[in-house]
C-alpha cells in the first residue's frame, strides 16, 4: 500500500475510534477544565472525515494539511487549534512525495510537538498534550535510529504517549483552564494527553493490522 494510502487508513480508523472516548474524555476534562474535551475531539474527528471525503488523490504531505486546516477552522477550543496546527506541521515534514520512513514518522511527531509547544506557549511538564507527544517523538526518533520499521516507530510512540499521559496524573497544571485548581489538579490525568496518546494508539493497532511497513 502507498504511504497516503496508509494514512487515510489510520486517518480513517483514528475518527471512527476517538468519539467512541467522547464521555471519558469529557469526564477527565471535567476534574480540570470545562468537562468539553470529549466533543472538541469528536468535533475534530467529523472535521477530518468531511475533509477526508473530498480527497481524491494526495500525497502525505496534501493530505495532513488539508485535514489539519479543517480541523483548525473546524474544531474550536484550545485543543481543536493545537492539534489542527500540529497536523499541518507534520505534513510539512512529510516532505512532498518523499517516502515515509520511521526517521520521517519521527520528524512529523517532533514537527508537531514543538508547534504545540510553541503555539500552546507550554513546556513538558506543563501537564498537557505535550507531555504524551513530546515522548512519542523522542521514542519514535530512536526506533528509528536502530533501524525499525515505521509500524515499530508508531507503536513505540503509542506506548511512550500512554505513559506520559499517565504521568500527567502526577503534574500540577500550568496551562489552559488547569492552573486555577493548583495542587487539586494532582492525581487527574490531563485529557489532551489522553487524547494523543489514543490516537497514537489507535495509528499503531491500524498499522499492525495493515502488515508489516
Ligand atoms: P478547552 O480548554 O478550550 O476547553 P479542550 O477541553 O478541548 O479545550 O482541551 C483541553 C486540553 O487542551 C488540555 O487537556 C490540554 O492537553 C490542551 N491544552 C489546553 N491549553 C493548552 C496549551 N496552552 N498548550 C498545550 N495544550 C493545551
Ligand atoms: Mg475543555
Amino acid at each position: 500500500m502507498s504511504d497516503a494510502g496508509a494514512l487515510l487508513q489510520v486517518l480513517h480508523a483514528i475518527t471512527d475510534e476517538l468519539p467512541q472516548h467522547e464521555q471519558r474524555l469529557n469526564e477527565l476534562d471535567a476534574a480540570l477544565g470545562d468537562g468539553d474535551h470529549g466533543f472538541a475531539i469528536t468535533r475534530c474527528c467529523r472535521a477530518i472525515r468531511e475533509r477526508l471525503a473530498l480527497i481524491q488523490d494526495a500525497s502525505v504531505a496534501e493530505a495532513l494539511a488539508a485535514v489539519g486546516t479543517a480541523v483548525v477552522a473546524g474544531a474550536g477550543g484550545a485543543s481543536g487549534a493545537l492539534l489542527g496546527s500540529a497536523l499541518v506541521a507534520a505534513g510539512r515534514a512529510a516532505g512532498d512525495g518523499q517516502p515515509v520512513d520511521a526517521a520521517r514518522v519521527a520528524d512529523m511527531l517532533d514537527a508537531a510537538q514543538r508547534t504545540i509547544a510553541s503555539r500552546g506557549r507550554v513546556g513538558r511538564g506543563d501537564k498537557t498534550m505535550l507531555d504524551a507527544l513530546a515522548p512519542a517523538a523522542e521514542a519514535a526518533r530512536r526506533v528509528a535510529g536502530s533501524g525499525g520499521s515505521v509500524g515499530d516507530a508508531v507503536a513505540a510512540a503509542a506506548d511512550a504517549a500512554e505513559q506520559g499521559a499517565e504521568a500527567t496524573g502526577e503534574m500540577v497544571g500550568r496551562a489552559g483552564r488547569a492552573p486555577r485548581l493548583g495542587e487539586r489538579s494532582l492525581g487527574h490525568p490531563d485529557p489532551g494527553a489522553a487524547s494523543v496518546a489514543l490516537m497514537l494508539r489507535v495509528a499503531a493497532d491500524r498499522l499492525r493490522g495493515a502488515g508489516p511497513t
